[in-house]
């Protein structure tokens, strides 16, 4: 009997995670039932944060339960031990939703174990220059790209009954002065660049909530912000929850009638106090608390905390499930920039491979709020990675302080290969500051130095973006840019290097080559302080006048040339493309090709779909990437790809109708290994 009541139990709730997704009409009358019956104290107590900063306050009398919160997109921070994946950056090179939506999944579960009926994830903020210090946390440089990756987060993170909050809308891409600088960028920018990934959390992940930025968006706070909140997010059919960065509110009224339904971590502005005496005068109305609580409550149902714990206590905190998870994603994400033939490592006993470099023993990390504490022994390391490897190559490690001692420079020139670790790792890179482009102090000198050395040297680079290749790029054999890949990276960077399995990511950014060749640089930095007359406090700015000619589509526009292309990544096996194909099919045309591997060894390769307007009568990038697909081809093997693309792959955001329309005329589909290596192309008329 007890088994039976047990399974049924598991049933439903089951059944309440399947719904948590989206808000039914039930969910909203329910809540509005709940909305009648509270009295205005306990209204305005649940549009705050509660506790510890963390958690939702408690209306118990209701059945409404205090919610937990935790960052952040790599796993559940906040007091506990928790499996720590791969950061954004890295899974968005791994182009891969199944290894992404695994990853939610996984977060999702670590977050039931918990209790955590919130996490603050996943970041979207799209990467305009390699100085943002959470550059890490995001998804790169192109909205579709972001999109999806975010999606299939959030749909894999919410499946688990955990609501996933999207941050931080909108265009926080710097950490200089975040609080004060506001991100000025025209309409049509806006809407093509920095709101995509965001929407489609919206429209395909179903997202419960939405973080708010820092930054004022042409010179109005993210929090306060109507137009940002009530004219588009609203707009796009967003009916859960919109809640603050933690201390980003400045005024009352500005809260209550921009549009934000929960004010984190404590309510500053948004209390008893304050509000209490505009509601009298009639300056606020009861109906604008009465949205905010019915937007949180209609979500809260949703996801079933009304009915049952949060926490499901059947879930070990530390599961091997998650962190399986965590290593599968972080095999896909590293990108392999260069091989001149060093990777994959040659096995045999004497090929002795030297281990040098600040990142060989650690687990790299950003900084802030997106750090996760991983169980001890669950966190590997590079040089525990290839320490698994003995029976094939032994490797030696030598520490920073020990590389000058006679045995060390005898070792680096007698190996096969060097590997140097090398990157910014949380003392540079992290939320709250920009990093610098340079690699910290010492690093390039230490390549050069092993460079001179050792005609074999691999450098692995972790970083959430672009760093200073220069000046010793051209004296190393391979270069893999490993991200941040989580607990599990030591082993599964490891496992590259060794052949074990092929790299797989690609770019998901341009990568400039210098801090200039990037058209975004000259504008990035805030203009001069102002008065915001509004608010009337200082500020200053940073001016978007990139426009949408970021990354891939500012290398066409301007005719620049990139070190390595948005989507660039390369592979131990070789791929061909060939007999495309396109078919119209519902709402806009299937694609459909071949890829074949043509090399050695089984591995992944991601196929890039990009529209590219013919004759455009208004100004459009060259091309835009609408549809990608990550598939595994075993060597001589031929595997068929369709990729869909709607009709909306065609449009742009047109400022004089302040919608999305498709400039009739002809188009180029366009199939490629990279933004710069086209395979295939074909035309179609819109
Ligand atoms: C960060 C958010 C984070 C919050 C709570 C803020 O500083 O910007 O991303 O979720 O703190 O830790």
């Amino acid at each position: 009997m007890k088994k039976i009541i047990i399974a049924m139990s598991l049933l439903l709730a089951a059944a309440a995670y399947s719904n948590a997704a989206t808000i039914s009409e039930a969910d909203k009358e329910r809540a509005a039932s709940l909305v009648k019956q509270m009295t205005l104290e306990e209204k305005i107590s649940l549009i705050g944060g509660a506790v510890d900063g963390f958690h939702t306050a408690a209306v118990e009398r209701l059945g409404i339960p205090s919610v937990r919160m935790c960052d952040g997109p790599q796993g559940v921070r906040n007091n506990t031990n928790s499996t720590y994946y791969p950061c954004g950056m890295s899974a968005a090179s791994s182009w891969s939703r199944a290894a992404v939506r695994e990853m939610g999944e996984g977060i999702g579960r670590d977050a039931k174990a918990r209790g955590v009926g919130i996490m603050l994830g996943p970041g979207v903020n799209i990467y305009r220059s390699a100085f943002s210090g959470r550059n890490f946390e995001y998804y790169g440089e192109d909205p579709f790209l972001a999109g999806e990756t975010a999606a299939n987060y959030i749909q894999g993170l919410q499946s688990k009954g955990v609501i996933s909050t999207i941050k931080h809308f909108a265009l926080n891409n710097q950490e200089y002065d975040r609080h004060n600088t506001s991100s000025n960028a025209d309409e049509r920018t806006i809407n093509e660049i920095y709101f995509p990934a965001f929407r489609t959390a919206v429209e395909k992940g179903h997202v419960g909530a939405v973080m708010t930025s820092y930054n004022p968006i042409n010179g109005t706070h993210a929090a306060e912000n109507p137009w940002l909140i009530k004219e588009n997010l609203r707009k796009w059919g967003f009916d859960g929850i919109v809640m603050s960065d933690w201390t980003s509110t400045y005024t009352v009224l500005g809260c209550v009638n921009g549009g934000l339904d929960l004010e984190m971590p404590k309510p500053y502005v948004m209390n008893y106090e304050t509000i209490k005496p505009l509601l009298d005068n009639g300056v606020l109305t009861v109906s604008e608390i009465d949205e905010k609580v019915q937007h949180i409550l209609q979500t809260f149902i949703a996801f079933g905390f009304l009915d049952h714990e949060i926490k499901d206590a059947s879930i070990p905190e530390d599961n091997d499930e998650s962190c399986n998870s965590a290593y599968k994603i972080a095999l896909e994400g590293p990108v392999l920039l260069k091989n001149n033939g060093a990777l994959p490592l040659k096995s045999g006993k004497k090929n002795k491979v030297v281990l040098v470099g600040p990142c060989s023993d650690i687990t790299p990390m950003g900084g802030g709020s997106g750090t996760v504490d991983p169980f001890d022994h669950r966190r590997t390391t590079l040089k525990m990675g290839l320490e698994s490897y003995a029976k094939s190559y032994p490797t030696r490690y030598f520490p920073q302080d020990q590389l000058d001692s006679p045995e060390a420079l005898k070792a680096v020139k007698e190996a096969k290969a060097v590997v140097v670790a090398v990157g910014f790792d949380k003392k540079f890179e992290s939320e709250g500051r920009d990093r610098t482009f340079a690699l910290p102090e010492g690093q390039p000198q230490l390549i050069e130095k092993v460079a001179a050395l050792n005609g074999n040297v691999i450098v692995v680079l972790y970083s959430g973006g672009e760093a200073d290749l220069s000046g010793w790029s051209d004296k190393v054999s391979a270069i893999l840019m490993a991200w941040y890949p989580g607990q599990a990276g030591g082993q599964a960077v490891a496992d590259l290097l060794s052949g074990k399995a092929s790299p797989s990511g690609k770019l998901a950014f341009t990568m400039w080559g210098s801090v200039d060749n990037n058209p975004a640089s000259k504008y990035y930095h805030p203009g001069k302080s102002a008065v915001n007359e509004k608010r009337f406090t200082a500020y200053s700015f940073t001016e978007y006048k990139e426009g949408i000619f970021l990354g891939y589509r500012g290398v066409e526009h301007f005719g620049l040339k990139p070190l390595y292309p948005f989507g660039y990544g390369l592979s131990y096996t070789s791929f061909e493309y060939s007999g495309l194909k396109v078919a119209p099919a519902a709402g806009g045309y299937d694609i459909s090709f071949t890829i074949s591997n043509t090399g050695k060894v089984d591995a992944e390769e991601v196929a890039e779909v990009y529209v590219a307007p013919v004759n455009p009568t208004v100004l459009r990038p060259a091309k835009e990437l609408k549809g990608y697909e990550k598939v595994r081809v075993a060597k001589g093997k031929d595997v068929s790809v369709t990729v869909h693309l709607p009709y909306s792959s065609f449009s742009h955001y047109d400022v004089a109708s302040h919608d999305w329309v498709v400039d009739p005329g002809e188009y180029h589909i366009q199939v490629g290994a990279s933004s710069a290596d086209i395979r295939l192309q074909t035309k179609v008329t819109r």
